[in-house]
């Protein structure tokens, strides 16, 4: 273990850390601090950090789970926006050596770059608990921008942590469920109720695991077309693919043709983007392609 052993976590450290440096809540920036140190143990084993990995934290706040990390990891980036918060983790991080404070607003950083300038291009961890507000963007953000990745695990939104699990059919299954499952294997690893939490979140918050893919699970021509397509269907939910995708100028097929396609595929031609896989969004957007071409 490297460093001194993780004192944060709980209420009365926290407070103490918060008082002494008059250290007012930022509601713009999502921060909901964690005070329970078998939700951090259980982040961290969910993460399977061992001293060979290189992990990047979005989100440090006060460095409450940079200490786990930094005692469990070889090497951590700690990305915080909040300047206020800075001098506050030099403080509470600064018997770790393996710590990076780097303060940036994550959406705006090159985390392909860090990952070669600090772990040599060689896949990274991504453990987080997210700013709520920025949740999908930085998910995302991650895996469009192909930063090298061996998995993320971060504390979202319960209702987040459902859809991106979900299934065809179900309500919540949408264009986050299909993008997550293209990169990523998920798996739930805790639910976590608001009272973990200081300030208290308004809503219940689960941690998932996203083990991403060396390669995605189903094969496509052109994947941005694939999620330009995802996207279009669900836009207006209760629409038939039919029509959800008659506006895609980028298809370049007509709606006749798209009618064509789902028959070919054995589906109903009033088919919804909701009842359709992975799978299925993949094919029928190859023969698209192979259409438009013909
Ligand atoms: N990791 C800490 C914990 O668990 O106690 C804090 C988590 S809090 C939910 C989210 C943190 O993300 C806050 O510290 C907030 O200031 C930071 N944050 C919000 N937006 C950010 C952004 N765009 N880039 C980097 N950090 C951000």
């Amino acid at each position: 273990m490297a460093g001194p052993v993780p004192y944060l976590g709980n209420p009365q450290k926290t407070i103490e850390i918060l008082n002494k440096y008059r250290f007012v809540f930022q509601k713009k920036y999502g921060q909901n601090f964690l005070i329970d140190c078998h939700v951090l143990e259980k982040i961290i084993r969910a993460a399977e950090i061992t001293e060979e990995d290189y992990v990047v934290e979005i989100g440090p706040g006060i460095g409450t789970m940079t200490q786990y990390l930094a005692s469990a990891a070889g090497g951590v980036a700690a990305i915080e926006i909040d300047r206020a918060l800075i001098p506050i983790l030099q403080d509470t991080l600064s018997g770790y050596d393996n710590v990076d404070i780097i303060h940036e607003d994550v959406l705006k950083m090159d985390l392909r770059r860090l990952a070669e300038e600090k772990n040599g291009g060689r896949p990274i961890k991504v453990v987080a608990n997210l700013p709520y507000y920025i949740t999908t963007p930085i998910i995302m953000g991650l895996f469009e921008k192909h930063v090298p990745l061996s998995s993320i695990t971060v504390m979202v939104q319960k209702e987040v942590a459902d859809r991106m699990q979900a299934g065809p059919g179900s309500k919540d299954y949408g264009a986050l469920s299909l993008a997550v499952q293209y990169y990523a294997m998920p798996y739930v690893a805790a639910n976590v109720p608001p009272n973990c939490f200081m300030p208290r979140p308004g809503v219940g918050s689960a941690v998932i695991r996203l083990g991403t893919y060396a390669e995605p699970p189903v094969k496509v021509t052109d994947e941005e077309l694939l999620f330009a397509v995802i996207r279009a269907s669900f836009n207006q939910r209760r629409k038939t693919l039919q029509n959800g995708l008659a506006h895609v100028q980028k298809l370049g097929i007509s709606k006749e043709q798209t009618a064509q396609i789902l028959r070919e595929m054995g589906l109903s031609e009033s088919i919804r983007g909701e009842a359709m896989t992975l799978q299925q969004f993949a094919e029928f957007t190859d023969r698209a392609v192979g259409l438009r071409q013909a």
